[in-house]
């Protein structure tokens, strides 16, 4: 689904060296997956997602979902392909205060070209009890649930999550992550989540190590654990 060759992100420069945010990654990531991206912070984690997810531009190399390259379009064919395949999660869940968790994700149905109905979304993520209210009367982790429903309601082919819990105490991340691995499992949504609790790669189905912009290795999980499951 998506590949990178030679990926490269410098960042400044023009008075002091550039930061190298990604230093020629080369990696291939196939649908439907969950994939956890872990390493230190700083090691380059959020420019990969960033790029794959049209929000950035690379400075050299190439990067591609299906057969589109990314790094060949121009502001305007990304933000296309956002809006087209792609869903966010971030680690404050940027949802609107004054509206109810249904009108934020109404927010997105209301504009996508085949969206699943808002209430749909919201049971998926185990929020149907929690439909009409908002924002500051839900948990953390509920806001971060109706987040998670907010990107998924138009049906992205990929759901990139940077540091999703990383908010959260335990029992609540493991709530996001279960829906995260529900959307997973029933739509096959190929999912990128980047976190620092190492305790969450046990749940992907391949792990993909950061260190100073570069992947340095890339494993396979054999058994997965379920979010339950994880120590956190
Ligand atoms: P991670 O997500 O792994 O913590 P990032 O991808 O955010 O790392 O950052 C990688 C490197 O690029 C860091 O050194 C960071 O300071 C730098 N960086 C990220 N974004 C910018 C930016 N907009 N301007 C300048 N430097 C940046
Ligand atoms: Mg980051």
């Amino acid at each position: 689904m998506f590949r990178t060759q030679g990926l490269t992100k410098l960042y400044g420069g023009k008075d002091t060296a550039p930061v190298r945010a990604l230093d020629g990654v080369d990696l291939a990531l196939p649908k439907g997956e969950v994939v956890v991206l872990l390493g230190p912070s700083g090691s380059g984690k959020s420019t990969l997602l960033n790029i794959l997810g049209g929000l950035d531009q690379a400075t050299s190399g190439k990067a591609w979902f299906h057969d589109k390259e990314l790094t060949a379009m121009s502001d305007r064919q990304l933000t296309l392909y956002r809006r087209d395949h792609v869903g966010f999660v971030f680690q404050f869940y940027n949802l609107v205060p004054s509206l109810t968790a249904r009108e934020n994700v109404a927010l997105v149905t209301d504009v996508a070209h085949d969206p699943m109905p808002t209430e749909e979304a919201l049971a998926l993520v185990g929020l149907d009890d929690r439909m009409d209210h908002f924002p500051s009367q839900m948990s953390g982790g509920e806001q971060q649930r109706v987040a998670i429903a907010r990107a998924i309601a138009k049906r992205p082919a990929v759901l990139l999550c940077d540091e999703p819990t990383g908010a959260l105490d335990s029992r609540t991340g493991v709530s996001v992550l279960e829906a995260l691995n529900e959307v997973n499992v029933k739509f096959g949504t190929t999912t990128l989540i980047i976190t620092h609790n190492a305790g969450i790669r046990r749940m992907a189905h391949r792990v993909i190590w950061f260190q100073d912009g570069k992947v340095t290795e890339v494993t396979r999980n054999d058994s997965r654990l379920t979010p339950a499951e994880i120590e956190w």
